[in-house]
């Protein structure tokens, strides 16, 4: 058997562990296994891909990607280590933004280096996909970078707003169709310049216009340009499992933005342009009248005479780390003969899942954890409902404000209960940067402070607590 026909062997099976590794990836009980998968099939990859490098390379190059390779995978290896739950979505971005780099390097690298065998036709596909190529890495790096910047608060998460931005995007999209005809029938440098540099600008512009509650969607059509923008290298480097795999992520991540898309109420049109952040000032910015507050021994008393009680956790929790009190004040409230479930919104703190993940970590049994559309008509009949950490999830603007960024986007309901308490540490915006009505409504009050301490507090009160009182307590509204 040749190193060729070895090397294609192997990315055949590497390209079916990719597959198994989505799979695995697509339900809970397996996803363990699905990284497992993962990490097999890109060893074979890179083991393949190595062994094909290795007929056409000297000794000192083969040795600068060993190098490159063990370097890569330390780094990996510590940031994977090091990275806190809250920190995952800004890593994915910019691992995202790295896969778009490499894109774009690859086909500047395709022009600059062109196979000496290619004529014709098909050196005008070869010079098409340079230019695609690098048109798609270039948004990828820009967007992925953008992304970074807002999921680690290092920018705003408020759309950017620059006048005509729509006409800015269509323009951008318009220049690149025409460049590239004209690259293909007569390529050179300047064209590839022009591209690369409108392609940078297009892909920030494009994540910057998008607002802070809208960057779940963002996130995973970044990750389906990423898998794009590898397909599109596999193409130019003629390595068919960097396209199998590129298509892979490709087609998965878009996908996951359509279901999301539809989860949250938002056109999937509309996020591939860019298209729906929506104007920094609203309504929602105006002065919403006055909160009231409650301590941690009020909140004892009230949850100790409660029948019912929802606990809707946001990154607020995650935050506090407050997963742990809050699985045991469940377990408490339960043992005393309250109701208590949870309300899990889909897109809750900083990646999909990240509540369940959180609360499975503090053993809160399953039973009581539930989806937004399961546990949303339950809340008007409903005693006490804790908002901890929570913020834009439930805000009531999503349904009463049709000028807000986030309208139509599907909300917990949690203000048709009797009490809400909503634990935070001040009276600032959620993530899309929106103020929420919710905390100026007559039946809310805020316990202000770290979510973890508060609930702690909270325990403590508990406990003083004489004998548990059956009844349900303020009931009015
Ligand atoms: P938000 O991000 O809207 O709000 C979190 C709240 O937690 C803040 O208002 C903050 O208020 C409070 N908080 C922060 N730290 C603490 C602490 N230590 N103790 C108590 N409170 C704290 O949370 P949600 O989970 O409701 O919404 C998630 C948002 O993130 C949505 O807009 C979603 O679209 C977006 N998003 C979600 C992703 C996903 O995949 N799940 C990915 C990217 C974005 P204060 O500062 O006053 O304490």
């Amino acid at each position: 058997m040749t190193t060729d026909t070895a090397a294609q062997a192997a990315y055949v099976v590497a390209a079916l562990l990719f597959i198994l590794s989505l799979a695995g990836l697509s339900q809970h009980k397996t996803s363990r296994s699905g990284v497992v998968w993962g990490i097999a099939g890109m060893v074979v990859a890179l083991t393949a891909t190595v062994g094909l490098a290795s007929r056409s390379i000297t000794a000192s190059g083969l040795v600068l990607i060993v190098v490159a390779t063990a370097l890569g995978a330390g780094i990996g290896l510590w940031r994977a280590r090091v990275v806190e739950m809250t920190g995952m979505p800004e890593l994915i971005a910019i691992m995202h933004s790295l896969v778009g780099l490499a894109a774009a390097f690859v086909g500047w690298n395709g022009y600059l280096d062109v196979d000496a065998e290619l004529s014709g036709s098909l050196l005008g596909i070869h010079h098409a996909e340079v230019f695609i190529g690098v048109f798609i890495g270039a948004v990828t790096f820009t967007g992925s970078v953008v992304a970074y910047l807002k999921l680690s608060a290092r920018i705003n998460s408020r759309p950017l707003t620059l006048p005509g931005k729509h006409v800015l995007n269509i323009a951008a999209l318009v220049a690149f169709v025409g460049l590239t005809v004209a690259f293909v029938v007569r390529p050179g440098m300047g064209l590839l310049i022009a591209v690369t540099v409108i392609a940078l600008a297009l892909g920030a512009h494009l994540v910057a216009s998008i607002g802070g509650g809208d960057m779940p969607v963002v996130v995973s059509m970044l990750n389906s340009y990423s898998g794009w923008a590898a397909a599109a290298s596999g193409f130019l480097l003629a390595n068919n499992l960097l396209i199998v795999t590129g298509a892979l992520v490709g087609s998965s991540g878009a996908y996951l933005s359509y279901i999301m898309c539809k989860a949250m109420n938002r056109s999937f049109i509309s996020v591939i342009a860019g298209g729906f952040g929506t104007p920094a000032a609203s309504a929602d910015d105006d002065e919403q009248g006055e909160h009231r507050e409650i301590n941690a021994e009020e909140t004892a008393e009230l949850l100790g005479n409660a029948t019912s009680v929802i606990i809707t956790p946001g990154y607020g929790m995650a935050v506090a780390q407050a997963q742990y009190p809050v699985a045991e004040l469940a377990r408490k409230l339960r043992d005393r003969g309250v109701e208590v479930r949870f309300g899990i919104h889909p897109v809750a703190g900083r990646l999909p899942g990240h509540m369940n993940v959180l609360l499975a970590e503090a053993n809160v049994p399953y039973d009581i954890v539930l989806e937004m559309d399961e546990i949303n008509d339950d809340f008007a009949a409903t005693s006490v409902v804790l908002v901890i950490g929570a913020n834009d999830t439930v805000n009531p603007a999503a349904t009463d404000n049709p000028s807000s960024p986030i309208a139509g986007m599907p909300v917990l309901h949690v203000w048709e209960a009797a009490n809400v308490i909503v634990f935070k540490r001040s009276m600032a915006a959620g993530y899309a940067g929106v103020q929420n009505p919710l905390f100026f409504r007559e039946n809310t009050q805020m316990l202000f402070g770290d979510a973890r301490q508060r609930v702690e507090d909270i325990l403590r009160g508990l406990d003083s607590l004489d004998a548990p009182v059956p009844e349900m307590a303020g009931t009015s509204r």
